[in-house]
């Protein structure tokens, strides 16, 4: 069978690619499709050949599948962020759950895996739940300042002031920026000639304590924003308004921020808790975006850890020390490695900010902290709680964990690993390798961070074999 490019066809789609594509075959030929879902039957025109599959993008929906919502986003086909608003939430978490069941059993060898995981824990109201956002600003063909968000895999922005996932304070804030530059001429920064001012609008919310920041991004000087009293009074009339900051950004770069912040108004921080532990937000600063799953995560890690208060406790990638700071109100000590020291920094003054003097944090790759202060033991009591600590917990980034970590992790025997993921691919890898001869899977959940996207996280606990 010859197929030609723009060539419109009938599928059905029988299958969904971890990347949230719909999958179905034309006379055996496979296509994948974005904005389908499993069981719908679609008129799709051919956008792209390789040798032995098919890209295609939708027409029309011929027959919905049971499982397709209309997506409640008017701009969620065009918009880069949410890819699978179209199937209902019920469906996105049964998906992530089976996804996490099929990398544990395909790559991670774990048969039955389905009886030791618990049921999926998703958001009681998946809208609404982010609490921070980066729209990046633009100018319109008729001239006027918009943001919102860019298109998949583009730097075209699709005006919206109103993301169904942000925090409904958002909309307020853009409206109150877009009418300020307009009226001030103010210039919205210009990608390809690297021109105009305004490259995007940060905005975060401590969704506990409601404190509000905003965080203009420019490519200049603050000194630029003339009547920059108009803007910060405009913004102070919004609940919980505690910091407004400029961020500095004049590199021609995909990053969003750059290195420097000034205050325009208010605090250079804004607070927010997890749980009881209290934490200290500013515009660089890294902080779980979704703060409710957050906690339920987290919550799982400190229940899997079986802390009695007396413990040691070792936290491999711990970032601003979120996990380690949670476990130490449990355990007696806690150890926390990561590699950037500007999390550690933070880690160490969120440490003193919740006053909790039983956390220790080193800086460097967790594959070479752990083994260097395992081999370095002197002996005595504390040095071998140290070696030989009741649980390591490790969070690693979607590559997983190296192996020489693994082994050395193996080498200190805790009695329990708890192993929390964003990748269940390497997750399973990863499991395989823990669960080779001391180890044992005993409990596993799927936590829901990222509605509508096809993130999923998960936390599992091995112990060893008695
Ligand atoms: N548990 C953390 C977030 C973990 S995300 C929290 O809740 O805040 C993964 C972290 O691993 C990131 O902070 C990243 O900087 C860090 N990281 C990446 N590679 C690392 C390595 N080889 N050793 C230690 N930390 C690493």
């Amino acid at each position: 069978m010859e197929f030609k490019k723009n060539q419109e066809i009938l599928l059905t789609i029988e299958d969904f690619t971890r990347e949230g594509e719909g999958l179905g075959k034309y006379q055996g030929f496979p296509f994948f499709v974005k904005d389908t879902v499993i069981g719908d039957k679609a008129r799709v025109s051919i956008t792209k050949l390789k040798k032995n599959y098919g890209y295609a993008r939708l027409v029309n929906i011929m027959e919905p599948s049971p499982d397709r919502v209309e997506a409640p986003c008017p701009v969620a086909r065009q918009c880069g962020g949410c890819k699978i608003q179209q199937l209902s939430y019920e469906k996105q978490l049964e998906f992530k759950w089976n996804q996490v069941a099929n990398c544990m059993k395909r790559i991670g060898g774990f048969s039955g895996i389905e009886d030791l995981m618990e049921p999926v824990y998703g958001m009681d109201v998946p809208w609404h739940f982010r609490n921070k956002a980066q729209f990046p600003v633009g100018t319109d063909k008729k001239g006027n300042p918009v943001a919102g968000f860019y298109a998949g895999r583009t730097h075209s922005i699709i005006p919206n002031t109103s993301c169904l996932i942000q925090a409904e304070v958002n909309q307020e804030i853009l409206e109150i920026i877009l009418a300020y530059m307009k009226r001030n001429h103010i210039p919205a920064y210009d990608e390809k000639n690297h021109s105009g001012l305004v490259r995007h609008v940060l905005t975060r919310l401590g969704f506990v304590t409601g404190q509000v920041m905003v965080c203009l991004i420019l490519n200049g000087s603050p000194g630029r924003l003339t009547h920059v009293k108009e803007l910060t009074e405009a913004l102070q009339r919004i609940d919980g308004m505690t910091s407004i900051m400029a961020n500095i950004n004049t590199a021609k770069t995909n990053k969003i921020l750059g290195s420097q912040c000034v205050t325009l108004w208010g605090k250079d921080y804004i607070e927010d808790y997890i749980g009881e532990i209290r934490y200290r937000i500013s515009p660089l600063s890294f902080f779980q975006v979704n703060p409710g799953q957050t906690r339920v995560l987290y919550g799982k890690a400190l229940e899997y850890a079986g802390l009695t208060g007396g413990e040691t406790v070792w936290d491999l990638y711990c970032g601003i020390g979120t996990i380690s700071l949670f476990l130490a109100q449990k355990a007696g000590q806690v150890y926390g490695v990561e590699i950037i020291p500007e999390a550690i920094e933070d880690a160490r003054r969120n440490a003193k900010l919740n006053h909790m003097d039983n956390v220790t944090f080193y800086v460097g790759k967790a594959e070479e902290i752990l083994p260097r202060e395992y081999g370095r033991g002197c002996g005595d009591a504390v040095d071998n709680l140290k070696n030989h600590p009741d649980v390591i917990v490790v969070d690693p980034p979607r590559k997983g964990c190296d192996e020489v970590l693994l082994n050395t992790m193996l080498a200190m025997g805790p009695d329990r690993i708890v192993y929390v993921s964003c990748d269940p691919g390497t997750l399973a890898r990863d499991c395989r390798i823990l669960c080779r001869k001391d180890y044992e899977i005993k409990k596993m959940a799927v936590v829901d961070q990222f509605g509508h996207s096809c993130h999923v996280e998960s936390v599992v606990l091995m112990s060893r074999i008695k």
